[in-house]
């Protein structure tokens, strides 16, 4: 008897570091992982990660006619008013750029004033748009003073886990994935997904 086909599914994001990061997470289950299409732009008009990754997941599902999987996550800082949050990826024009103002923006913290958290809210599309998973997951840290590590993507060289003594970027794909917050959101999604995929 052959195994039954790896159910096709879009990770709805052009950003690669995500996508690597999904490619990850996945690979246990009977997937089979396809990018977006090129050139597909979808609005990002929510006010929260949620209202995002919804409008991603239903936009990316019509388009390809597959399940869809999408995430909007982003950094908030404590002593700015949770700043950039949904606006993370439009803060400046380039990761370095994004890091430098974010520094800028916190050369006079020190200490606890350097708290912050990582958001991610992950949703998941049925081939006709409709939103059959959600689930949010976080990670708290600090803000360095200076970026550290060369993994990762984004924020990662500025973002400490104090309890690993770690950056995001100096931490290997199974230490992020298992403590950062698209890893938590993921281990919240996992049980629906197999369920979904029949292979629970
Ligand atoms: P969006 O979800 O596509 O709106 O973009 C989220 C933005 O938040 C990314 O472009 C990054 O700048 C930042 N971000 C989200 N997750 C991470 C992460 O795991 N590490 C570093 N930066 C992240």
């Amino acid at each position: 008897m052959t195994a039954p086909a790896p159910t096709p599914l879009v990770i709805a994001s052009g950003n690669a570091g995500k996508v690597r990061e999904f490619a990850h997470l996945l690979a246990a289950l009977p997937l089979e992982i396809r990018p977006q299409p090129e050139g597909l732009e979808v609005e990002e008009t929510g006010s929260t990660f949620a209202e995002n990754a919804r409008l991603k997941a239903t936009a990316v599902a019509l388009a390809t006619g597959c399940w869809a999987l999408a995430d909007d996550s982003g950094l908030a800082v404590d002593a700015m008013g949770g700043a950039p949050g949904v606006h993370s990826a439009r803060y400046a024009a380039s990761d370095p750029e994004r890091i430098a103002r974010l520094l800028r923006e916190l050369a006079a913290a020190r200490g606890p004033e350097r708290r912050a958290q990582f958001s991610a809210a992950l949703a998941v599309a049925d081939p006709s748009g409709a939103i059959v998973l959600e689930v949010e997951g976080h990670c708290p840290g600090l803000i360095l003073e200076a970026p550290r590590g060369s993994g990762g993507f984004g924020y990662d060289p500025v973002f400490l886990v104090p309890e690993t003594g770690l950056t995001f970027a100096e931490m290997d794909k199974a230490t992020k994935g298992r403590i950062g917050h698209r890893g938590r959101a993921f281990a919240l999604l996992e049980p629906g997904l197999r369920e979904l995929l029949g292979a629970g």
